[in-house]
């Protein structure tokens, strides 16, 4: 195992949540419109993941797992136009450094389908194998060549629980895909899919009407913003139900907490938060997304006019509840 990928593993692998991540942006990527998760123990004994996407030709399977080797970039300038989830060619390279990983895979028409095995340390075993169209990834032994990273695990519960976080932000932004998350014990998530986001915001909160939600979609050229208000009297003292995704992606910005404090200004107290779920799609040259390895972190050429859009968005939505 090389030193460089070992540490891009530090970078892109910090716990079995990220794994998860990395693992299902492939997925979509790969156009699955199925994917399921089986974890055990918190991801921290196995992970497994499905889809049916586009699978991988033989000849590309050992090119996936060559740090830097992606797919889905060509040049430099593509770095800044990337629409795609992955774009960095790391996840796998990073995952294998750090883990017992077994794929199958089986893309489509006549090509043959493969079975590729690897252990930190010792060389990958690729041979034939045949099944359904789409591809299949099992990690196991997390971090047992790496201890110090293994004893920064918490308890498999609290592994889980940034799993079942993860699984939930990416499937909120992908309505249109079947996610289903299960342990050996039990289905922990099964959402089907639907056509819209609201279907899907529903789904995935059992515990909201649709009613409480309210739509408001402000498009603007380049930058559109689609955002639900949850009605005001479900009002929490956290941060829990307010998530900003930008392009399909959950991400983070100081900004956007600020924005939706400074419309609910006067008619919310302080010290609680409303519900908020902002759903931006934004020509992909005007971010950066590449502030961070996990792609969490983004920085807006213009963060004023999105968030006086966004602030603008979440106005509307909650004077929708006194209308
Ligand atoms: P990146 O996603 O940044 O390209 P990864 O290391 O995550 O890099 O994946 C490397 C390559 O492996 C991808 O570019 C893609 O070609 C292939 N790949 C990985 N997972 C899948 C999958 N589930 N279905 C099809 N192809 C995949
Ligand atoms: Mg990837």
């Amino acid at each position: 195992i090389s030193v460089v990928n070992k540490i891009a593993a530090g970078e892109v692998v910090e716990r079995p949540a990220s794994i998860v991540k990395e693992l299902l942006e492939n997925s979509l990527d790969a156009g699955a419109t199925k994917v399921s998760i089986i974890v055990s123990e918190g991801g921290i004994r196995e992970i497994s993941i499905s889809d049916n996407g586009s699978g991988i030709l033989p000849e590309d399977l050992p090119k996936a797992f060559i740090r830097h080797a992606t797919s889905k970039i060509r040049s430099y300038e593509d770095l800044f136009q990337t629409v795609s989830m992955g774009f960095r060619g790391e996840a796998l390279a990073a995952i294998a450094s750090v883990s017992s990983l077994d794929l199958t895979t089986k893309p489509e028409g006549d090509s043959a389908g493969s079975h590729y095995e690897s252990v930190p340390g010792s060389d990958p075993v690729m041979r034939d194998w045949d099944g359904p169209r789409g591809t299949t990834i099992r990690i196991s032994n997390l971090f047992k060549n790496v201890p110090v990273r293994q004893k920064f695990l918490k308890s498999p519960s609290t592994e889980f629980s940034h799993i079942q976080s993860t699984v939930l932000q990416i499937a909120l932004a992908h309505p249109e895909v079947t996610f289903s998350l299960a342990t050996p014990e039990r289905q922990v998530l099964s959402l089907p899919a639907r056509n819209s986001l609201a279907g899907r915001l529903v789904d995935v909160y059992p515990e909201f009407d649709r009613n409480e939600l309210s739509e408001i979609l402000i498009e603007g050229g380049e930058l559109s913003v689609n955002a639900f208000v949850l009605t005001p009297s479900r009002i929490r003292k956290d941060r829990q139900n307010q998530h900003l995704f930008l392009n399909r992606r959950w991400v983070r910005h100081p900004a956007f907490y600020q924005a939706v404090t400074s419309a609910g200004h006067g008619l919310i107290q302080r010290d609680v938060h409303l519900g908020v779920w902002i759903f931006l799609a934004l020509d992909p040259k005007k971010v950066d997304v590449n502030v961070h390895p996990t792609k969490k972190e983004v920085r807006f050429q213009e963060p004023d006019r999105i968030f006086a859009l966004v602030r603008r968005a979440v106005t509307e939505g909650i004077e929708a509840f006194s209308g």
